[in-house]
C-alpha cells in the first residue's frame, strides 16, 4: 500500500471537498470519517479524481500516512474537535502536524496548540473561507502555528488555495491562534459588509419605489466599479431571483429574520476585550439580533404605526440618489474594513502574533466570501506603511472617503428624517466624524468620572494625573 501524503478526517461537505481538492492536485489523501458511510461514498463517487486511501478507523487512517504526518481535522467546531484530537493524539508521533480547518474560536486554538506542544506535536489552527465551493475549487486559507509546521504545509496549502494574479490565497498568519483570529475577523467584516449592502438595498427600494429586479441592475452596475465584490455580485443574483411557487420576488417571500452561527458575535466580544471600536461589525450583529426580536418588533409596529417617519424618502433626482447611496456604501465599507484591520492589529499586539495586515488583505482577494477588488488597495496601503495608524489615512482611502462624505451625510440625514433604519451607515459616519475631530466630549466624561469616583484625569497643558476635590468646590 502506498502511503498518503496528507489525511482528512471529517468528510461532511467541507472535509469532503477539501479532500477532493487535494486529490485533484495530485496528493495521495488518506480519508476518514466517524461514520464510515461518508468515507465510502467519497471514494465511490469521486475515486476517479485522484488517489484516496480510505480508512474505517482512526488508527488505520493514521497508519496510512507517511511520516512526519499531516492530518487535517474538518469536523464540527467545539466539543467534536476536542473529541477527535483526544483520539488522535495517542496515535501520533513527535513532529506530526494536526491541522484544524474548522471554525474554531481562537482561544480554543491557543489551548489546543499548547496542549499538543507538550506531546511534541504541531497544532495548526487554520481558517478556511469560501464555503463548500471554495473548499473544492480554492478557498482562502489562514493557517496559524509554528514556523516549522508552515514550512511543511505551505506548499500543500498553496496548491489547493484560490489564486489571484497567480498568487495563492494563503499566508502564515502567525503563531497558535493567529489564523483562527484572522478568520474570525474576516467573518465579522462579512457581517458588516452584508448589513451595509442590505441598508443600501433598503434605501434604493424605499427611495425609488423600484422592484428588486430593477435594484439588481443597479448592483450589477456597481459591480463594475470600486465596489466590485463577490457579495455585491450575489446580491444582484438574490434580488433578481423570482420565487417559482408564488411568482413573487424571492426577497419578498423570505422571513426577515437574519440568523447567525456566532462568528460575528465572537468578533464583537473580542473587540470589546481589546477595546477596539468595531462599530460596523457590532451594528451588523445587533441588526441581526433586532431582526430576530419578533415579539418586540410586532408590539412596536402597532404602538408606533402613526408616530411619524413614514419610510418615504424624498428623491427629486433618481440618478443623483443612486450615486449618493453608492458613495455612502463605499465610504461605510471602507470604515468597516478599517475597523476590522485595527482589530487584527490589536489582537496581534495582545498575543505577540506579528500579523502582516497587508498579507491578510492579499489572501482575502480570492476564494473567500469578502473577496473584493478593493482589497488590492488595502494590501497596497499596508505595503507602503505597515504601521498605518488607520487605513482611513492612506491617501487612496482618505480620498475615497472625502469624495463620498457629502453623499454619506445626505443619505444618513434623509434616512433619519424618513425613519428608514440605517444603523451601519450611520454609525460608520459617526465613527469617521469622531476619529477626525480634534476635541471630543470625552473630556466631560472624564470630569464626571473624577467627580463621582475620583478616577482622576490628565490635563492638556501639563503632565501628570489630577483630581479635583468636587465637594469642597461646591
Ligand atoms: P459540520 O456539519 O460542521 O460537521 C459534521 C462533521 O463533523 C461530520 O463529518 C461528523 O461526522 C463530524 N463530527 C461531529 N461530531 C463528531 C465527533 N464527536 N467525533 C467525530 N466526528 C464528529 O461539517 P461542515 O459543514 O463540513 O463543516 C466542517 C467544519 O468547517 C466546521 O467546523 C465548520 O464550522 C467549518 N466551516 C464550514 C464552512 C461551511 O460553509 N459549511 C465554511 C468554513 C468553515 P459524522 O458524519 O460521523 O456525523
Amino acid at each position: 500500500h502506498p502511503l498518503a501524503q496528507i489525511g482528512v478526517t471529517g468528510l461532511a461537505v467541507m472535509g469532503r471537498n477539501l479532500a477532493r481538492n487535494l486529490a485533484r492536485h495530485g496528493y495521495a489523501v488518506a480519508v476518514h470519517n466517524r461514520s464510515s458511510a461518508r468515507t465510502h461514498a467519497l471514494v465511490a463517487e469521486c475515486g476517479d479524481e485522484g488517489t484516496f486511501i480510505p480508512a474505517d478507523t482512526l488508527a488505520d487512517f493514521v497508519a496510512s500516512l507517511s511520516r512526519p504526518r499531516a492530518v487535517i481535522v474538518m469536523v464540527q467546531a467545539g466539543a467534536a474537535t476536542d473529541a477527535v484530537i483526544d483520539e488522535l493524539v495517542p496515535l501520533l508521533d513527535a513532529d506530526d502536524v494536526v491541522v484544524d480547518c474548522g471554525n474554531a474560536h481562537y482561544a480554543d486554538t491557543r489551548r489546543r496548540e499548547q496542549r499538543l506542544r507538550t506531546h511534541g506535536l504541531h497544532f495548526v489552527g487554520c481558517g478556511v473561507s469560501g464555503g463548500e465551493e471554495g473548499a473544492l475549487h480554492g478557498p482562502s486559507i489562514m493557517p496559524g502555528g509554528s514556523v516549522e509546521s508552515y514550512a511543511r504545509l505551505g506548499p500543500i496549502l498553496s496548491a489547493i488555495a484560490a489564486r489571484v494574479d497567480g498568487e495563492p490565497c494563503v499566508t502564515h498568519a502567525g503563531p497558535d491562534g493567529a489564523g483562527h483570529f484572522v478568520k474570525m475577523v474576516h467573518n465579522g467584516i462579512e457581517y458588516a459588509d452584508m448589513q451595509l449592502i442590505a441598508e443600501a438595498y433598503e434605501l434604493l427600494r424605499e427611495g425609488l419605489w423600484a422592484s428588486p429586479r430593477q435594484i439588481a441592475e443597479i448592483f450589477r452596475r456597481w459591480n463594475t466599479g470600486p465596489l466590485e465584490s463577490f457579495l455585491i455580485e450575489i446580491t444582484a443574483d438574490v434580488l433578481e431571483h423570482m420565487d417559482t411557487a408564488t411568482g413573487r420576488p424571492f426577497v419578498d417571500i423570505v422571513a426577515d429574520v437574519a440568523e447567525q452561527k456566532g462568528t460575528g458575535r465572537w468578533t464583537v466580544q473580542s473587540a470589546l476585550d481589546l477595546g477596539v471600536p468595531v462599530t460596523g461589525i457590532a451594528e451588523a450583529t445587533f441588526a441581526r439580533a433586532l431582526s430576530g426580536s419578533v415579539v418586540a418588533r410586532r408590539a412596536a409596529a402597532e404602538t408606533f404605526a402613526h408616530a411619524g417617519g413614514n419610510f418615504a424618502l424624498t428623491v427629486p433626482d433618481t440618478e443623483a440618489f443612486v450615486e449618493d447611496v453608492r458613495r455612502a456604501l463605499y465610504a461605510s465599507k471602507i470604515v468597516a474594513y478599517a475597523q476590522g484591520f485595527d482589530q487584527i492589529a490589536a489582537g496581534s499586539e495582545e498575543h505577540g502574533w506579528k500579523i502582516d495586515r497587508g498579507a491578510v488583505a492579499g489572501i482575502w482577494r480570492g476564494g473567500c466570501i469578502i473577496r473584493a477588488r478593493f482589497l488590492d488597495r488595502i494590501r497596497a496601503a499596508y505595503a507602503v506603511d505597515p504601521a498605518l495608524p488607520t487605513m482611513l489615512v492612506d491617501p487612496y482611502f482618505a480620498g475615497a472617503v472625502t469624495d463620498g462624505v457629502a453623499s454619506w451625510r445626505r443619505i444618513v440625514a434623509e434616512a433619519a428624517q424618513a425613519g428608514v433604519p440605517v444603523p451601519a451607515f450611520a454609525s460608520s459616519l459617526a465613527y469617521y466624524d469622531g476619529l477626525r475631530r480634534d476635541r471630543l466630549p470625552a473630556a466631560l466624561v472624564q470630569g464626571m468620572r473624577d467627580h463621582f469616583g475620583a478616577h482622576t484625569y490628565r490635563r492638556v497643558d501639563r503632565p501628570g494625573s489630577f483630581h479635583t476635590r468636587w465637594s469642597g468646590d461646591r
